[in-house]
């Protein structure tokens, strides 16, 4: 039997670095799935660090973990988002890695009497890693390799001289090249300019990678004249120079892609026959997340508020959970240290809900519990993500049960009341690089519960990276009160879930749910937290009800 002859995809990215590479490739990944063919996607860092966990999401944005723990770069997120199947760590490929293991190997005396160089063994290297997932059980079609960074970059180049070498080791049906530019309009000069995309693909074209397709970005679809320059320039068809124009939401960007024949080029010059991709329940998602009914606000109180990709997959999970709700969801980003300075009354008027995300370190810690006391007072609904729900049983502790020093571990080593503490396993630990709790875990729900009504199942597998627990030595603190731990893990041991009871939706959890929400499935505690924001508005808005006993009495 003859081996299955994969093809692979290149994505590249030029002039500027934001241009929505992750968002191209996934894009290009669901409209060859639509088509039936079996895709799988790979993302190669050329950063040293071994994955972005140790990186501050300040520089690198969110830091995605995957079921088997890995820490990765957020376009793997999309890559899930888009393609609906989950990734391993053989789906993030850095320069750190290839590095650490060829050294490793160089140390042990595999290359014994060779001179170690990054022609060949780190491109080898390389090209093993992006061989892998082709090697996978399910055999995929097509893998698609997003190199990160801009052409151009020191630090890229490994990974373009190992993608470049692929090419001529494949049948050149087997290997394509897709390069995203940008084609800026300059307004005084009333012009769209091609100069900075010609730059991009002649620098690729030097280290010998011609690009086969042009994925322009731009601010208004570029002209036929200025798809031709673009194409005589840079050596490629214009009707392969294809804009790809700002859109309403990202998930427009593979409709838009089909309009303009992109999959169509592509399976082409792959020689791959498929039928046209059924797009019909993306176009229905789309259109819903652009026309909805009602409209709701929700606070974001955090520490990262003006990265906002560092809050991506909880970006993300709103729309989809907007689109179930048919409602827009707006949100208001409050650092979480201004409500210390301002007050959650004021920075919080008008909200319908609040959604304390993860974070690390003490800095605005004082300001989300205090805006967590604020919603769980007003009963606005409220959702808690990891350090939000370790807040939410601070906040609960204080105000409720009366222990006015409670707090976490992780902020203050010689505390009285550690309600939140380090897990057992996790003393000791000094080395930060994957050390945390990380990837899924098995809890179990209670019944009646917000959580149980959302999941509709007791047994729930769902993503963690924390480091500090709820300490169980406090269990018994909120006995006979409105506080209920209502997720478990399956040992009884760790605390997953938290509900407050006397308030319409209060939800806090130990996981990280926006890892596995989707556009077409919204996660349900999401989907349920924004029925809760939309009921909560609805009431707030309507017109007081007439009372019957006053009206008419003289
Ligand atoms: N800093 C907290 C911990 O390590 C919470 C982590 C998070 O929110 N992801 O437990």
């Amino acid at each position: 039997m003859s081996e299955k002859r994969v093809k692979y995809i290149f994505v590249t990215g030029g002039v500027v670095s934001a241009l929505g590479k992750g968002i191209a490739s996934a894009s290009i990944g669901l409209l060859l799935k639509k088509r039936g063919l079996n895709v799988n996607i790979i993302k190669c860092d050329p950063y040293i660090n071994v994955d972005p966990g140790t990186m501050n999401p300040f520089q690198h944005g969110e830091v995605y973990v995957l079921d088997d723990g890995s820490e990765t770069d957020l376009d793997l997120g999309h890559y899930e988002r888009f393609l609906g199947r989950n990734m391993t760590r053989d789906n993030n490929v850095t320069n750190g890695q290839v590095y650490h293991t060829v050294i490793n190997r160089e140390r042990r005396g595999d290359y014994l009497g060779a001179t170690v160089q990054v022609i060949p063994h780190i491109t080898e290297e390389i090209k093993q890693n992006i061989r892998r997932p082709a090697k996978a059980e399910d055999e995929p079609d097509v893998v698609i390799v997003e190199i990160g960074g801009t052409v151009g970059d020191i630090e890229g180049q490994t990974f373009l001289e190992s993608i470049r070498q692929m090419a001529l080791e494949h049948e050149p049906e087997d290997t394509l090249f897709v390069h995203l530019t940008l084609v800026p309009y300059i307004e005084t000069a009333g012009e769209m300019k091609t100069k900075p995309t010609q730059h991009s693909v002649k620098a690729l074209r030097e280290i010998g990678i011609q690009p086969r397709i042009l994925l322009c970005r731009a601010t208004k679809p570029l002209d036929e004249s200025i798809r031709k320059k673009i194409g005589l320039f840079c050596n490629v068809p214009s009707s392969h120079v294809i804009t790809a124009v700002d859109c309403e939401t990202i998930y427009e960007v593979p409709l838009l892609f089909h309009e303009k024949k992109l999959d169509e080029y592509i399976c082409k010059h792959l020689h791959l026959e498929t039928p046209e991709p059924d797009l019909a329940d993306w176009e229905e998602m789309v259109e819903r997340i652009k026309q909805p009914t009602h409209k709701v606000k929700i606070a974001i109180c955090g520490k990262y508020v003006n990265l906002k990709d560092a809050y991506k997959s909880i970006i993300e999970s709103f729309i989809h959970a907007g689109e179930e709700n048919d409602a827009r969801v707006e949100l208001i980003w409050v650092a979480s240290e201004d409500i210390k300075k301002n007050g959650a009354e004021k920075l919080l008027a008008g909200i319908d809900g609040l959604l304390i995300p993860g974070g690390f370190g003490e800095r605005g810690v004082e300001g989300k519990i205090e805006s967590i006391r604020y919603v769980r007072e007003n009963k606005i609904p409220f959702l808690g993500i990891c350090l939000g729900m370790q807040c939410a049983v601070i906040e609960y502790a204080r105000s409720v049960c009366g222990l006015e020093d409670a707090h976490s571990y992780e902020f203050y080593a010689d505390l009285k009341n550690p309600v939140i503490h380090l897990m057992a396993d996790q003393e000791g630990v000094t080395n930060l690089g994957g050390t945390m709790r990380l990837g899924a875990y098995k809890a179990d729900i209670v019944k009646d519960s917000k959580s149980y009504e959302a999941y509709g199942e007791e047994h729930i597998s769902e993503r963690h990276r924390h480091r500090y627990e709820f300490n169980n030595a406090y269990r018994e603190l909120f006995d006979n009160t409105t506080f209920k731990l209502v997720g478990l893990s399956p040992d009884g041991r760790l605390v997953e879930a938290i509900e407050v009871t006397d308030h319409p939706w209060f939800v806090g959890v130990q996981y990280h749910p926006e890892l596995k929400s989707r556009p077409t499935k919204a996660h349900p505690l999401f989907r349920d937290y924004i029925a809760a924001a939309v009921e909560y508005n609805l009431k707030k808005s309507a017109p007081p009800k007439e009372d019957n006993h006053t009206v008419g009495v003289k």
